[in-house]
């Protein structure tokens, strides 16, 4: 488990046996012979990408998945190997060097399929792509009705390989959406009608972590390949999709008072004066604000841990600084005492998603905008 250091900095702590448990917590819930692409863009979701991908390879991982051509370069110039998708695909121009690293764009244009499959031919072994299909999301990729066009025009070119079809869920993780149910009605259909044309397409996925812990209704207990993000660090893509899986929150985010005081009735606290004390009240001041990645939106509605308990933010949160309401313990507070902006402090927790859900928004902005601010410490080290 993770242990204060004994810096008094702030701390942004990793525990990537977390990350190792909820990786096999979400195995359970996929039919046996399932496959894990580990989702790593954004720095690992702000956990550290390259700390991160090599745990997850140990722990078996069968694939990684990044943003961009330069993401997968740091995981090989890491020493990181292995299948890697690059989910943005590539420029024309960055195709040979998606070849020479043994990386597979996801791709849906026949002008990026056409210039890796000159690079694979330049390279002397095949360029590996996947197809991107819009089943339903309205973002990247090609409508179902043009992905067997470009299947056709793919097999025609010699030093290309189509290794599956990608789509993705708009809906994934809330329980009952018929949205999803379409979506993987269409990627389902395409598949069939690919292979019945004689496209193989093993690694073929539709969805993130939401399909997994809300499955769609379908051939029941086929293996699948899902790109898992954000429950292998500890967050859920809905907060429908509670309790599906046992999961641990990875990150832990630290810090210590740096002054504690008593202020009389009426003082009004922090920029703009949007909170006064309503009586005498025992305040703390954590050096954290939105700098660091606590976001502003938790001014007046965000809580820490202090002392094992929960304690109200009072006040805007400012650039380095958030005040607490310390309650009735307030006189037992010094200075230098720990406090837990993210994580278990005794019987306590604030776990990504009550801390997302106290912000108004999602885990995902949540972990990035801290590891984005933060350098990390690794547990175990
Ligand atoms: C980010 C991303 C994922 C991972 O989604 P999670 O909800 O974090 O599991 C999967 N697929 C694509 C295409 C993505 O962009």
């Amino acid at each position: 488990m993770a242990r204060l250091p004994a810096s008094p900095d702030n701390r942004l702590l990793v525990d990537l046996d977390a990350i190792a448990a909820n990786l096999a917590a979400l195995r359970r819930l996929m039919p046996p012979g399932s496959r894990v692409a580990g989702v790593v863009k954004a720095d690992a979701y702000g956990h550290g990408a390259i700390p991160v991908a090599k745990r997850l390879k140990a722990e078996g991982a069968e694939f990684l998945a990044v943003a961009t051509l330069g993401e997968a370069l740091e995981l090989r110039g890491a020493g990181v190997r292995g299948p890697v998708l690059l989910l943005l695909g590539v420029w024309p121009r960055e195709a040979n060097l998606a070849v020479e690293h043994g990386l597979t764009p996801v791709v849906a244009r026949l002008e990026a399929l056409e210039a890796l499959a000159q690079a694979g031919r330049g390279a002397g072994r095949p360029a590996q792509a996947q197809l991107k299909v819009d089943t339903g999301m309205g973002r990247l990729g090609a409508p179902p009705r043009e992905a067997l066009e470009l299947l056709a025009q793919a097999a025609g070119l010699p030093g290309l390989e189509i290794t599956g079809l990608v789509s993705h869920l708009a809906t994934a993780g809330a329980p009952g959406s018929e949205h999803t149910q379409a979506q993987a009605t269409a990627f389902a259909q395409l598949l069939r009608a690919a292979r019945e044309r004689g496209h193989r397409l093993p690694d073929s996925s539709l969805s993130g972590s939401g399909g997994v812990l809300v499955p769609p209704a379908g051939p029941d207990k086929q293996p699948i390949m899902a790109r898992l993000g954000m429950s292998l660090y500890g967050g859920l893509p809905d907060p429908g999709s509670a309790g599906r899986a046992e999961l641990r929150t990875a990150m832990a985010y630290t810090s210590r008072l740096l002054e504690v005081k008593q202020v009389p009735a009426g003082t009004a606290v922090s920029y703009g004066r949007t909170w006064r004390a309503p009586a005498d009240t025992w305040l703390g001041v954590v050096p954290v604000g939105y700098a660091n990645g606590y976001l502003r939106s938790l001014s007046n509605r965000g809580q820490m841990l202090v002392g094992g308990r929960r304690r109200p933010v009072r006040g805007r949160v400012c650039m380095n600084l958030t005040v607490l309401e310390l309650g009735a313990e307030g006189p037992q507070a010094r200075v230098g005492d720990p406090v837990v902006m993210l994580g278990r402090q005794g019987a306590e927790e604030i776990s990504v998603d009550e801390l997302a859900g106290l912000a108004g928004t999602i885990p995902y902005e949540i972990c990035c905008a801290l590891g984005a601010a933060n350098p990390r410490v690794y547990v175990p080290a």
